[in-house]
């Protein structure tokens, strides 16, 4: 077990005017090595969803729990270090640092390690898996220099760094063309058996969300599983 939602809800009070409910009583558990995806219409709640499962948001009512542990009983500095350590996120937009290299960027992650000699090995990490990544002539170039597809599979790594159980997955598609999409879809899918790493992605894709085990639909505040032969 990595992270467990029970029965959580979201509601937005936009300043008292209107009361929005975003999610509603999900319950959901992801374990090692897990792949799924979570489609649903835009502004369904995928994103509120997943900054949740990344302890970036609470909830407005239910459990959060990462190992067991309430995130209700840790402050922020724990969090974000839980966070650094176990989980990986990927966005739409890349956001890697313009002034720095590619290796320079993916070695972001390991800024605020305190384990020194972990630290020490992150360099050869970062190489194997731009290597990986079939980046492994580009480290030196800065995200300008690159296409959206090199810069999304840059992000992959910066995501993998630290060795996270799971990794988030936000839109990772939405700013590729297709077959720059295709190509990550399968990355991600790769990356989820080869490191056992669970993998959680929310996509307005179907053919980006078929390419992980299991496909929910989240509408109206709740999610179910996608009926893929419909
Ligand atoms: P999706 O990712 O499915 O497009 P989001 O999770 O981004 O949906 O948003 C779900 C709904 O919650 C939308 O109606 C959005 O406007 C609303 N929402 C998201 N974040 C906030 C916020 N910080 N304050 C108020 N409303 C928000």
């Amino acid at each position: 077990m990595i992270i467990e939602l029970n029965k959580i809800s979201k509601s937005y009070d936009n300043a008292g005017l209107n009361k929005r409910n975003v999610l509603s009583e999900i319950s959901l558990s992801i374990s090692a090595g897990d792949a799924l995806s979570i489609v649903g219409p835009s502004g369904s709640g995928k994103s509120t969803l997943l900054n949740i499962l990344g302890t970036l948001d609470l909830p407005t009512s239910g459990l959060v729990k990462i190992n067991g542990n309430e995130i209700q009983n840790f402050d922020d500095t724990q969090l974000a270090e839980i966070r650094n350590n176990n989980i990986g996120f990927i966005f739409q937009m890349h956001h890697l640092l313009p002034q720095f290299t590619l290796i320079e960027n993916v070695l972001v992650p390991t800024i605020p390690l305190k384990d020194k000699s972990y630290k020490k090995s992150a360099q050869e990490r970062a190489m194997n898996l731009l290597d990986s990544v079939g980046l492994a002539d580009k480290i030196h170039q800065r995200p300008g220099q690159l296409s959206g597809g090199e810069c999304q599979r840059a992000t992959v790594v910066r995501a993998l760094i630290n060795e996270p159980n799971l990794v988030l997955a936000d839109e990772p598609t939405g700013s590729l063309d297709q077959e720059s999409a295709e190509h990550l879809g399968n990355l991600l899918s790769d990356i989820n058996k080869k490191h056992n790493v669970a993998m959680v992605v929310v996509t307005h894709s179907l053919d980006l969300a078929k390419k992980m085990d299991t496909v929910y639909n989240l509408d109206h505040g709740k999610i179910e599983k996608y009926n893929l032969t419909k």
